[in-house]
């Protein structure tokens, strides 16, 4: 079977809701989506277990309404071992069997020192030494290098550290320019990483939301990407119609190549992400 034969995942992933109003938006959201018919939801956690229940209730509400599978991310900075481990039993005795690990960022001012585990290896390795092979662990990529990455070959190198400890497959951070995508890849297969790595996609639809967030990853808007949706201001319209035709050209591109799957930062929103995948024709 080649590459191109295989079929295409999607997935999406979406944040925990607040209230119970968020929660049933959310339902609505992911009953919208699944006719995208994804292999998976995930849900984010907050760093240091801020978000520890939610987490898990939005993970259980959303698979209860869509009979999708749904995954809980879990970081380790500012967790212990114990509470980890206890949340690990809890997700297998519900029937959870993949988890998308992380090392996640403490808020600024908050030590790394009160967690165990201080990376994302140090996490998969935990994972594994507790629980087998019951989780299918998704870990994070980055195509542009991870902001406190030393370089990229030294970004490179850890992310090899979490694949040998003993990751399923990885979801890259998003990007706009799909060769950092390919040029990642290559260098992972150059050191022998050969599991799928799936590309983060990230919908626009709000400037000045994304400049921030992308500052923050450092995920790198294009010049004349950035340029054009500064020209918008506040026409919200023009800039998601910019953005659903800037980000569908380059998933046509990645699905072109071959790429395993799409993940889909859905940010709790059905529209963006659905239309780029209509567009795609994937369902
Ligand atoms: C798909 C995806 C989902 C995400 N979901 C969440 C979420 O739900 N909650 C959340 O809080 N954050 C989330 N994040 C953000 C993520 O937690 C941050 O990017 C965080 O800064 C790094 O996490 P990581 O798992 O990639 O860390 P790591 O792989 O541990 O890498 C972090 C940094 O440390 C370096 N490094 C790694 N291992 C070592 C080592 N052994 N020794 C020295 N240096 C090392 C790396 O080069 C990198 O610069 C997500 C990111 C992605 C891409």
């Amino acid at each position: 079977m080649t590459t191109s034969d295989k079929k295409l995942t999607i997935s999406f992933e979406f944040f925990p809701t607040k209230t119970e109003e968020g929660a049933k938006k959310l339902d609505q959201t992911a009953i919208e989506l699944s006719k995208c018919q994804p292999e998976f939801f995930s849900v984010t956690y907050g760093a240091g277990g801020s978000t520890r229940d939610r987490t898990l209730d939005t993970v259980l509400s959303v698979r209860n309404c869509t009979d999708i599978p749904t995954a809980p991310h879990l970081s380790c900075v500012g967790d212990s071992k114990a509470r980890l481990k206890s949340l690990l039993e809890q997700y297998r005795s519900l029937g959870i069997n993949r988890i998308i690990a992380l090392r996640g960022d403490l808020p600024s001012g908050m030590g790394r020192s009160n967690g165990e585990l201080q990376y994302a290896n140090e996490l998969v390795e935990f994972i594994r030494a507790e629980t087998g092979d019951h989780f299918h662990l998704e870990v994070a990529a980055y195509p542009e290098a991870h902001p406190q990455a030393q370089n990229f070959e030294a970004d490179l190198v850890h992310f090899k550290r979490k694949v040998d400890a003993g990751a399923s497959s990885a979801i890259t951070q998003y990007f706009f320019n799909a060769d950092s995508y390919f040029n990642f890849v290559d260098r992972a297969r150059g050191l022998g990483i050969d599991l799928p790595i799936i590309p983060g996609i990230m919908p626009i639809t709000n400037y000045t939301r994304l400049a921030r967030f992308s500052d923050a990853c450092g995920a790198e808007i294009p010049r004349w990407v950035r340029k054009q949706l500064e020209a918008y201001g506040d026409d919200i319209n023009s800039i998601k119609q910019f953005g659903e035709e800037v980000v569908t050209r380059m998933c046509e591109r990645l699905v072109e190549q071959g790429v395993p799957g799409l993940h889909f930062y859905a940010l709790n929103q059905a529209a963006p992400s659905k239309a780029i995948c209509q567009n795609l024709k994937l369902f």
